[in-house]
């Protein structure tokens, strides 16, 4: 099944088209992208009665790129792991540790799939990552039976102001990544039965035509059965939830001389299975997110 966010109301997306999920359900489940997680284990069930030779054409809705929202638009946390692909560690010059690194990107940096990021600095860089959606709540949850309390997966783009983020005496990621539309994510959201192996899919992201990440999600140092062990030993996941798992090899801020995103770039973001997300970029007024963070003045 794929979930999505068109104009602002869930819709069920098929290869013909989509089908508004407040119309088919006759308003047993609402428009709101974001409330279906609630009651997710009984939206599956009805969901998975929705069969597409069933549907006739007026049934189905064009699926218009440009208006995909955040599949999951105002989650009440966002994990986001650092440091979860060994060859990502080593680039970035951090140990390969047994213990995740944990930060937020906070709600306000969420964003849809297709979209124009303001830069506000010369120094934001990509980080293609898998995104897991939360479908119960989990709390002590063992590795085993972790995959049954995830809703789908989506793409996610953890983009990353690397001077914000290393500003002051240790770094702070959550503040470095969290302007506004640093946290673009889409296209939609796929359950985990539509994917052969969810635990290893490809993963790359393309700025302009030149491939800067590809690995695969079966090189994370912890897969998505143990982050979410280990982060529901400490907190309860809520429906409805997302986690960013992390980025592998290939970032901006590792290569010599260093790259990053200046406007006019467009990053292309792929998980296998999962479609892809294009994000474009522009200049902002304030061209100096560290400096602004610092006085707590923009645009001078
Ligand atoms: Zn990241």
């Amino acid at each position: 099944m794929r979930l999505a966010n068109l104009h602002d109301r869930l819709t069920l997306v098929f290869d013909g088209g989509g089908v508004d999920v407040e119309v088919a359900s006759s308003g047993r489940f609402g428009a709101d992208p974001q409330a279906v997680y609630d009651t997710w284990d009984e939206f599956r069930s009805w969901a998975k009665a929705v069969v597409p030779a069933d549907l006739t054409p007026t049934d189905l809705t064009p699926v218009d790129q440009t208006a995909l929202g955040a599949p999951v638009p105002r989650p009440r946390q966002v994990f986001a792991v650092g440091v979860n692909y060994a060859a990502h560690a080593r680039e970035a010059g951090y140990p390969v540790e047994s213990v995740p690194i944990v930060f937020t990107k906070f709600v306000s940096s969420l964003c849809g799939p297709n979209v124009t990021v303001a830069l506000p600095s010369g120094c934001v860089d990509w980080e293609v990552e898998l995104v897991v959606v939360v479908g119960r709540r989990t709390h002590h949850v063992a590795p085993a039976a972790a995959w049954d309390h995830v809703a789908g997966l989506t793409i996610g783009q953890d983009l990353s102001d690397r001077e914000v983020q290393m500003q002051g005496a240790k770094p702070q990621f959550s503040l470095g990544k969290s302007f506004p539309q640093f946290g673009p994510t889409g296209p939609w959201l796929v359950t985990p039965d539509e994917l052969g192996d969810p635990d290893d899919l490809w993963i790359r992201s393309i700025v302009n035509d030149t491939v800067v990440q590809e690995s695969r999600t079966s090189h994370m140092i912890d897969d998505v059965p143990s982050l979410l062990a280990k982060l529901s030993a400490v907190c309860p996941l809520l429906p409805g939830d997302i986690i960013f798992t992390g980025t592998p090899e290939g970032v901006g801020n590792a290569r010599t001389p260093k790259w990053f995103l200046g406007a006019g770039d467009v990053l292309i973001s792929e998980v296998e299975g999962l479609g892809r997300m294009t994000t474009n970029f522009a200049a902002a007024p304030s061209t100096d997110g560290a400096r602004a963070f610092r006085t707590g003045a923009v645009g001078t």
